[in-house]
């Protein structure tokens, strides 16, 4: 199970048939990025596909959103962006190659993606929680009333995914 599920599925905005649905969605780079025109991008960004340092006063971290999926036996993913504070950036770093790493308790960090599914999810406050080296570390959101913590906490089903998919697929377009 990997990213997507090949069989497709049934459009019900265009009415087709899509040969795939994405279990997972991600991003390259924070929000804050889009903001800073072209020609600024070289002096004030430092990004690689985990980190995103702008100004060298604004700090990201990319990780993941996972949602239990009781219909497979994988999660759905966001794969999203989060500001963090600079102590707790450096932390990372430290940390980077360090072996059980996983152990560090969770620290704060702000949602920096747009997942427009849940209006604005800019600055939504978030838990970051350290995983074994190499893998990206794990937001939850931290207001339990949230649409998206009851879904982390809840789950959801084959439907709901593909639901997701047509408003992602079809965004912009007026149904
Ligand atoms: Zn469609």
């Amino acid at each position: 199970m990997s990213g997507e599920l090949q069989e497709g599925f049934a459009c019900t905005v265009c009415g087709e048939r899509h040969d795939v649905l994405p279990l997972q969605y991600s991003v390259n780079a924070p929000q804050a990025v889009m903001t800073i025109p072209s020609d600024q991008i070289q002096e004030r960004i430092v990004i690689t596909a985990d980190q995103c340092v702008i100004d060298n006063s604004s700090f990201y971290l990319r990780g993941r959103i996972l949602i239990p999926v009781p219909e497979l036996d994988a999660p759905f993913v966001w794969g999203v962006w989060a500001e963090v504070g600079p102590k707790s950036f450096l932390r990372s770093n430290e940390l980077w190659n360090t072996d059980g790493r996983e152990q560090e308790p969770p620290f704060p960090g702000w949602l920096n993606s747009d997942l427009f599914l849940f209006g604005d999810t800019i600055n939504l406050e978030v838990d970051v929680h350290t995983q074994p080296v190499g893998e990206r570390p794990q937001f939850t959101i931290r207001d339990p009333d949230h649409p998206l913590a009851r879904q982390q906490r809840e789950g959801l089903t084959i439907e709901e995914i593909q639901d997701i998919a047509e408003m992602i697929f079809h965004r912009g377009q007026s149904s």
